[in-house]
Protein backbone atom coordinates (compact mmCIF):
# COMPACT_ATOMS: atom_id res chain seq x y z
CA UNK A 1 0.00 0.00 0.00
CA UNK A 2 1.13 3.68 -0.61
CA UNK A 3 -1.01 5.88 2.14
CA UNK A 4 -0.42 9.03 4.06
CA UNK A 5 -2.24 9.13 7.15
CA UNK A 6 -3.37 12.39 8.43
CA UNK A 7 -4.42 13.25 11.99
CA UNK A 8 -4.02 16.14 14.66
CA UNK A 9 -1.15 14.50 17.43
CA UNK A 10 -2.67 11.88 19.01
CA UNK A 11 -4.55 11.10 16.74
CA UNK A 12 -2.80 7.56 16.47
CA UNK A 13 -1.01 7.72 13.60
CA UNK A 14 1.91 5.83 14.92
CA UNK A 15 -0.22 2.83 16.54
CA UNK A 16 -2.15 2.72 12.66
CA UNK A 17 0.94 2.98 10.82
CA UNK A 18 2.74 0.29 13.04
CA UNK A 19 -0.27 -2.31 12.82
CA UNK A 20 -0.55 -1.80 8.56
CA UNK A 21 3.16 -2.75 8.47
CA UNK A 22 2.39 -5.93 9.74
CA UNK A 23 -0.83 -6.63 7.16
CA UNK A 24 1.43 -6.12 3.94
CA UNK A 25 5.07 -5.26 4.92
CA UNK A 26 4.89 -2.05 3.95
CA UNK A 27 7.26 0.54 5.66
CA UNK A 28 6.12 2.99 8.31
CA UNK A 29 7.67 6.59 7.30
CA UNK A 30 7.18 8.52 10.15
CA UNK A 31 9.05 12.00 10.23
CA UNK A 32 8.67 12.38 13.99
CA UNK A 33 10.80 8.99 14.26
CA UNK A 34 13.84 10.09 11.91
CA UNK A 35 14.21 13.02 13.35
CA UNK A 36 13.89 12.00 17.12
CA UNK A 37 16.93 9.74 16.33
CA UNK A 38 18.82 12.06 14.78
CA UNK A 39 18.30 14.52 18.16
CA UNK A 40 19.76 11.31 19.96
CA UNK A 41 22.85 10.25 17.48
CA UNK A 42 23.58 14.44 17.81
CA UNK A 43 23.85 14.29 14.10
CA UNK A 44 23.67 17.90 12.05
CA UNK A 45 20.14 17.13 11.69
CA UNK A 46 19.40 16.19 15.00
CA UNK A 47 21.20 19.34 16.22
CA UNK A 48 19.22 21.70 13.36
CA UNK A 49 15.72 19.85 14.31
CA UNK A 50 15.64 19.88 18.39
CA UNK A 51 14.70 23.40 19.65
CA UNK A 52 11.63 23.06 17.03
CA UNK A 53 10.49 19.92 18.29
CA UNK A 54 11.06 20.78 22.23
CA UNK A 55 9.00 23.72 22.08
CA UNK A 56 6.12 21.65 19.46
CA UNK A 57 6.96 23.88 16.95
CA UNK A 58 7.58 22.26 13.10
CA UNK A 59 10.77 21.57 11.62
CA UNK A 60 11.34 24.02 8.61
CA UNK A 61 9.96 22.66 5.70
CA UNK A 62 13.17 22.35 3.58
CA UNK A 63 14.92 20.12 6.14
CA UNK A 64 11.89 18.17 6.02
CA UNK A 65 11.79 17.53 2.32
CA UNK A 66 15.48 16.55 2.01
CA UNK A 67 14.65 13.81 4.46
CA UNK A 68 11.72 12.93 2.76
CA UNK A 69 12.97 12.91 -0.32
CA UNK A 70 15.86 10.36 0.44
CA UNK A 71 14.02 8.08 2.19
CA UNK A 72 11.12 7.79 -0.38
CA UNK A 73 14.34 6.26 -2.96
CA UNK A 74 15.46 3.67 -0.47
CA UNK A 75 14.45 0.41 -1.30
CA UNK A 76 12.18 -0.86 1.18
CA UNK A 77 9.98 1.59 -0.47
CA UNK A 78 8.80 -0.32 -3.15
CA UNK A 79 6.66 -2.50 -1.28
CA UNK A 80 4.70 0.05 0.14
CA UNK A 81 5.29 3.01 2.57
CA UNK A 82 2.69 4.68 4.95
CA UNK A 83 3.66 8.30 5.68
CA UNK A 84 2.77 8.93 9.23
CA UNK A 85 3.62 13.20 10.05
CA UNK A 86 4.19 13.70 6.62
CA UNK A 87 3.17 16.13 5.18
CA UNK A 88 2.52 18.32 7.52
CA UNK A 89 2.28 21.89 5.71
CA UNK A 90 0.82 23.33 2.44
CA UNK A 91 4.32 23.73 1.07
CA UNK A 92 5.54 19.91 1.89
CA UNK A 93 2.34 18.73 0.51
CA UNK A 94 3.05 20.68 -2.97
CA UNK A 95 6.52 19.13 -2.99
CA UNK A 96 5.45 15.65 -2.12
CA UNK A 97 3.21 15.77 -5.42
CA UNK A 98 6.24 16.75 -7.49
CA UNK A 99 8.51 14.64 -6.38
CA UNK A 100 6.02 11.35 -6.60
CA UNK A 101 5.56 11.99 -9.98
CA UNK A 102 9.45 12.52 -10.76
CA UNK A 103 9.46 9.26 -8.98
CA UNK A 104 6.44 7.76 -10.96
CA UNK A 105 4.96 7.09 -7.03
CA UNK A 106 0.73 6.35 -7.25
CA UNK A 107 -0.73 6.84 -3.82
CA UNK A 108 -4.20 4.47 -2.98
CA UNK A 109 -5.41 7.48 -1.08
CA UNK A 110 -4.83 9.68 2.43
CA UNK A 111 -6.34 8.45 5.19
CA UNK A 112 -7.53 11.44 7.47
CA UNK A 113 -7.82 10.23 11.09
CA UNK A 114 -10.82 12.33 12.36
CA UNK A 115 -10.76 12.07 16.18
CA UNK A 116 -12.69 14.40 18.84
CA UNK A 117 -10.44 17.10 20.54
CA UNK A 118 -11.45 16.22 24.25
CA UNK A 119 -10.32 12.26 23.20
CA UNK A 120 -7.17 13.80 21.84
CA UNK A 121 -6.06 16.01 24.83
CA UNK A 122 -7.10 13.11 27.73
CA UNK A 123 -4.66 10.39 24.87
CA UNK A 124 -1.83 13.30 24.55
CA UNK A 125 -1.23 13.54 28.49
CA UNK A 126 -1.33 9.89 29.45
CA UNK A 127 0.94 9.22 26.60
CA UNK A 128 4.32 7.67 27.24
CA UNK A 129 7.18 6.38 25.18
CA UNK A 130 9.96 3.64 25.05
CA UNK A 131 13.01 5.86 25.83
CA UNK A 132 15.11 2.69 23.55
CA UNK A 133 15.21 4.46 20.47
CA UNK A 134 15.26 1.57 17.87
CA UNK A 135 11.57 0.49 19.87
CA UNK A 136 9.55 3.37 20.56
CA UNK A 137 6.48 1.24 21.76
CA UNK A 138 3.67 3.53 23.01
CA UNK A 139 2.11 3.34 26.21
CA UNK A 140 -0.91 4.84 27.99
CA UNK A 141 -0.92 5.16 31.63
CA UNK A 142 -4.70 4.80 31.86
CA UNK A 143 -5.64 2.33 29.10
CA UNK A 144 -2.11 0.27 28.08
CA UNK A 145 0.12 0.70 30.97
CA UNK A 146 3.98 -0.50 31.02
CA UNK A 147 5.64 -3.31 32.91
CA UNK A 148 6.17 -2.64 36.55
CA UNK A 149 8.61 -0.02 37.47
CA UNK A 150 7.66 2.08 34.02
CA UNK A 151 9.53 -0.48 32.34
CA UNK A 152 9.01 -1.27 28.18
CA UNK A 153 7.01 -4.49 27.95
CA UNK A 154 8.76 -5.18 24.76
CA UNK A 155 12.56 -4.70 25.13
CA UNK A 156 12.56 -3.93 28.62
CA UNK A 157 13.77 -0.26 28.83
CA UNK A 158 12.40 2.61 30.72
CA UNK A 159 9.37 4.27 29.86
CA UNK A 160 9.14 8.12 29.34
CA UNK A 161 7.04 11.09 28.70
CA UNK A 162 8.75 13.05 25.51
CA UNK A 163 9.63 16.65 25.86
CA UNK A 164 6.84 17.88 23.95
CA UNK A 165 4.19 16.20 25.96
CA UNK A 166 4.21 18.59 28.75
CA UNK A 167 1.12 20.98 28.58
CA UNK A 168 2.56 24.01 27.23
CA UNK A 169 3.82 21.83 24.34
CA UNK A 170 0.74 20.15 23.56
CA UNK A 171 -0.95 23.19 23.80
CA UNK A 172 1.40 24.42 21.14
CA UNK A 173 1.32 21.28 18.79
CA UNK A 174 -2.72 21.18 18.91
CA UNK A 175 -2.42 25.09 17.68
CA UNK A 176 0.23 24.53 14.98
CA UNK A 177 -1.72 21.44 13.85
CA UNK A 178 -4.79 23.49 13.63
CA UNK A 179 -3.23 26.09 11.90
CA UNK A 180 -0.62 24.50 9.70
CA UNK A 181 -1.80 20.88 8.98
CA UNK A 182 -5.32 20.75 9.34
CA UNK A 183 -5.40 22.55 5.82
CA UNK A 184 -3.91 19.58 3.76
CA UNK A 185 -7.23 18.07 4.48
CA UNK A 186 -9.04 20.50 2.29
CA UNK A 187 -5.99 20.07 -0.37
CA UNK A 188 -6.43 16.42 -0.62
CA UNK A 189 -9.90 16.45 -0.78
CA UNK A 190 -9.48 18.59 -3.70
CA UNK A 191 -6.57 16.63 -5.69
CA UNK A 192 -9.73 13.75 -4.90
CA UNK A 193 -7.41 11.56 -2.43
CA UNK A 194 -8.83 12.09 0.80
CA UNK A 195 -10.98 9.04 2.82
CA UNK A 196 -11.79 10.36 6.57
CA UNK A 197 -12.22 7.95 9.06
CA UNK A 198 -13.90 8.55 12.45
CA UNK A 199 -11.38 6.88 14.63
CA UNK A 200 -11.68 6.15 17.84
CA UNK A 201 -10.28 2.57 18.30
CA UNK A 202 -6.97 2.12 16.23
CA UNK A 203 -7.61 -1.78 15.56
CA UNK A 204 -11.32 -0.62 14.37
CA UNK A 205 -9.46 2.06 11.90
CA UNK A 206 -7.06 -0.35 10.47
CA UNK A 207 -9.51 -2.83 9.08
CA UNK A 208 -11.24 0.22 7.85
CA UNK A 209 -8.33 1.37 6.09
CA UNK A 210 -7.54 -2.50 4.95
CA UNK A 211 -11.39 -2.62 3.59
CA UNK A 212 -10.55 1.18 1.62
CA UNK A 213 -7.86 -0.64 0.10
CA UNK A 214 -9.53 -3.62 -1.39
CA UNK A 215 -12.63 -1.75 -2.39
P1 LIG B 1 3.05 14.14 16.91
O1 LIG B 1 2.74 13.24 18.02
O2 LIG B 1 2.99 15.60 17.26
O3 LIG B 1 2.32 13.79 15.66
P2 LIG B 1 5.58 13.41 15.66
O4 LIG B 1 6.29 12.31 16.33
O5 LIG B 1 4.94 13.16 14.36
O6 LIG B 1 4.59 13.98 16.73
O7 LIG B 1 6.58 14.65 15.47
C1 LIG B 1 7.31 15.19 16.55
C2 LIG B 1 7.89 16.54 16.16
O8 LIG B 1 8.78 16.37 15.04
C3 LIG B 1 6.88 17.56 15.71
O9 LIG B 1 6.31 18.26 16.80
C4 LIG B 1 7.74 18.46 14.82
O10 LIG B 1 8.55 19.33 15.61
C5 LIG B 1 8.65 17.47 14.15
N1 LIG B 1 8.10 16.98 12.86
C6 LIG B 1 7.72 15.71 12.57
N2 LIG B 1 7.27 15.61 11.30
C7 LIG B 1 7.37 16.85 10.78
C8 LIG B 1 7.04 17.40 9.51
N3 LIG B 1 6.54 16.66 8.50
N4 LIG B 1 7.27 18.73 9.32
C9 LIG B 1 7.79 19.50 10.30
N5 LIG B 1 8.10 19.04 11.52
C10 LIG B 1 7.90 17.73 11.76
ZN1 LIG C 1 10.84 -0.70 24.21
Amino acid sequence: MKIILLGAPGAGKGTVAKLLTEYDGSVQISTGDILRAAVKQGSELGTKAKDYMDRGDLVPDSLIMQIMEARLQEPDCQNGFILDGFPRTIPQAQELKELLIKLGIKMNFVANLDVPRDVILDRLTTRRTCSNSSCQEIYNVKSNPPAEGGKCKKCGSPVIQRADETEEAITNRLETYNNKTAPLIGFYEKEGLLKNFLSLSSKDTVEEIKKALKG
